[in-house]
């Protein structure tokens, strides 16, 4: 028998050994003795010491998450903060917002948007229609207004970014926007432009009409002009009113500003109630009026309108207890709207009103092509004016003032000439006026002064020298100062200087014209009241202030003998000056027979062509002399 017939008797196999951990396993070999056994003491210290590791971990990811977990927290809150801020925001837009899906379904409003329609809430998924509909603001208006408001705001819808613009019933303006989103959804944009518009609207206004008055203004009456023009039927004809009150000037000077500007107020109400609608009455400034008149059916019609405005703005006005007179001139200028011209026909109204005025207040005066051949003259003559006073084209003549009983010459009238290198010598009637219009009265006026102070005190002491002055040498307060120097320069005793003014002088500021009065007679020099008898003549001008002298207007002088009224005129002055103390004389004597109706009438002195024209300086002594040597073969 041999061994290996004998069975070898089978270990069973052993089971599985389950799979170490890596770790656990690491640490096995790490422990494992030389013998293949283990070193179970450092097979333990090394798993404690990686338990300890591994508690060290989990601390540490504890802690991160732990970390995590805070910082997730503060970023939610701060996503909280920004919707909060986002909200905030949104309501208060001073648009309302309303965003719709691509369904045409509301995703959300913000206040802003609620407030406009007047909407509690506004229930998200809605159509526009449904939201629109819940809307008192919208359904206050009847049934059509309301779909016509709401059609409108959805036809906004077909044309995105265009801003459509609806007047409410409850008259606010509300501006409304659509902005298509990429979602396919859009984004309603509401605003109320209400104050904006009213705004505009009152600056449009402001722009167009006289704050005082209300009236439109230039520009306004310009677009109505416009509009006649582009509205004009063949052969319809208009008629432009050119008007200027009378008197205006002194209300404002003499009652003030508020008084002056309340009478405009009323004159402009007398105006718009003597038109019809169509016509529009005007206000261009200061107390100037002008007033389109359309579909003129004859000149006749528009001289009866003149003549209207003017009886009815003579109607005395009662302001603020005052009884205020005032009267009115109007130029005219009719044309048929085809060929009509804004600017000509309004420089036309205004040539015929100037024409107007000149031939005294309270005349209408129709244009005439004259009146621009009239007006170019005046622009001539102003250029003119100035070079001559610079070129020192004015002379002084003198007119000899003799006494009635002696026929000794007592004075000379200054009266102003200028040399003009082609038309010879021109009258101050043909030019003071314009002086006084543009403004060069003053010059010319101090020139006279000096020159007759200057040429007076070579005369004898006897002889008087008498300047006139205009209203508007008053106007600067300037005058008593400018006398003083002309006194000083010239050496002339102020007892020799009379200055005449005339009533108009007396008529604006006559306080302040009073002052200055009271100024000059301080300086020794005398004052007279000229052209006494046409004007205004009220002798409470005479009462108003101590004159020296009162001369009679030549008017009355040359109907004596004739004219009984005349008479009487210059018996009543004579006698009140004599009864006052105030000397007389008598202008425009051309007659022996008016020289003896003046002595008659005991008047003081007399001027006219009878004793001498105006003479150059150079015949005025040898004219003392004559009437000296007459005097002494009198006697
Ligand atoms: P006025 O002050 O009434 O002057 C009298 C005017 O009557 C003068 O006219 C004189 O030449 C004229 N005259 C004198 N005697 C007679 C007469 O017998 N018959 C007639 N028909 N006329 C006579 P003139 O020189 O043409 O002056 C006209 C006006 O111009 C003056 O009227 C005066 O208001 C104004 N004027 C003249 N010089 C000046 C001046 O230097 N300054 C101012 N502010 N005005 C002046
Ligand atoms: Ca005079
Ligand atoms: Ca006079």
């Amino acid at each position: 028998m041999t061994l290996s017939a004998l069975p070898i008797p089978v270990e069973p196999p052993a089971p599985p050994r389950p799979a170490l951990h890596q770790i656990a396993a690491r640490q096995a070999e790490r422990a494992r003795l030389p013998d293949g056994g283990i070193d179970i003491d450092r097979l333990l210290a090394l798993v404690s010491a990686t338990y300890t590791e591994t508690d060290v971990d989990r601390r540490r990811s504890d802690r991160a998450n732990r970390l995590m977990a805070e910082e997730l927290e503060v970023a939610l809150a701060k996503s909280a903060l920004q919707n909060l801020r986002f909200k905030a925001a949104l309501d208060n837009m001073n648009q309302g917002l309303a965003l719709f899906d691509a369904a045409g379904h509301l995703v959300l409003t913000n206040q802003r948007f609620l407030d406009i329609y007047g909407l509690n809430q506004a229930t998200p998924g809605s159509t526009l229609d449904e939201v629109l509909r819940s809307s008192p603001y919208l359904s206050v208006s009847t049934a059509s207004e309301h779909r016509r408001l709401v059609k409108e705001y959805d036809g906004a819808a077909s044309a995105y970014g265009a801003k459509i613009e609806q007047r409410w019933p409850d008259g606010r303006t509300i501006t409304i926007e659509r902005t298509r989103l990429v979602d396919g959804g859009f984004l309603d944009t509401v605003a109320d432009v209400t104050e904006a518009r009213n705004a505009s609207a009152q600056i449009a206004h402001l722009a167009r009409h006289d704050a005082l008055t209300d009236l439109p203004n230039r520009t306004l009456l310009r677009e109505r002009l416009d509009e006649m023009m582009r509205n004009a039927r063949r052969g319809d004809r208009c008629a432009m009113l050119c008007l200027d009150l009378d008197r205006f000037k002194l209300v404002n000077d003499t009652l003030g500003h508020p008084i002056g500007d309340a009478l405009l107020v009323a004159v402009a109400e007398r105006l718009v109630s003597l038109v019809r609608h169509h016509d529009v009455v005007a206000r261009l400034g200061g107390d100037e009026f002008s007033i389109l008149v359309q579909h003129v059916t004859s000149d006749h019609a528009i001289e009866q309108l003149c003549r209207r405005i003017i009886d009815e703005l003579t109607q005395p006005f009662e302001i603020a207890g005052h009884h205020i007179q005032i009267g009115a001139s109007i130029g005219v200028e009719t044309v048929e709207v085809d060929s009509l011209d804004p600017d000509t026909m309004l420089r036309d109204a205004d040539l015929a009103l100037y024409r107007a005025k000149s031939g005294g207040r309270g005349n209408y005066c129709f244009y005439t092509p004259d009146m621009h051949v009239f007006a170019t003259r005046r622009r001539e003559l102003e250029i003119e004016l100035r070079r001559a006073l610079k070129s020192e084209e004015f002379e002084v003549h003198y007119q000899p003032q003799i006494e009635i009983g002696s026929h000794a010459v007592v004075g000379f009238e200054a009266l102003a000439r200028w040399y003009h290198p082609e038309r010879g010598i021109v009258p101050p009637n043909d030019f003071i006026t314009v002086c006084e219009e543009i403004g060069l009265i003053g010059a010319v006026g101090e020139f006279v002064l000096m020159r007759s102070c200057r040429d007076a005190a070579c005369w004898p002491e006897s002889v008087k020298i008498a300047v006139n002055l205009s209203a508007l040498q008053f106007k600067s307060g300037t005058l008593p100062a400018m006398v003083a120097r002309a006194l000083r320069v010239s050496g002339l005793d102020p007892r020799r200087l009379e200055l005449e003014i005339t009533e108009s002088a007396m008529l604006e500021d006559t306080a302040g014209v009073i002052k200055q009065l009271r100024e000059l007679k301080r300086l020794g020099v005398l004052i007279s009241l000229d052209d006494f008898g046409t004007g205004y003549s009220s002798l409470s001008h005479i009462r108003n202030f101590p004159f020296d002298r009162v001369k009679i207007d030549q008017s009355f002088v040359r109907d004596l003998g004739t004219n009984s009224d005349s008479l009487a005129i210059v018996r009543a002055v004579t006698g009140l000056c004599g009864s006052l103390g105030i000397m007389s004389t008598a202008e425009g004597v051309e007659t022996l027979d008016q020289l003896n109706i003046l002595v008659a009438e005991k008047c003081d002195s007399a001027q006219g062509y009878y004793f001498s024209r105006p003479v150059p300086l150079a015949d005025t002594l040898p004219f003392v002399s004559r009437m000296l040597a007459l005097q002494s073969r009198a006697a």
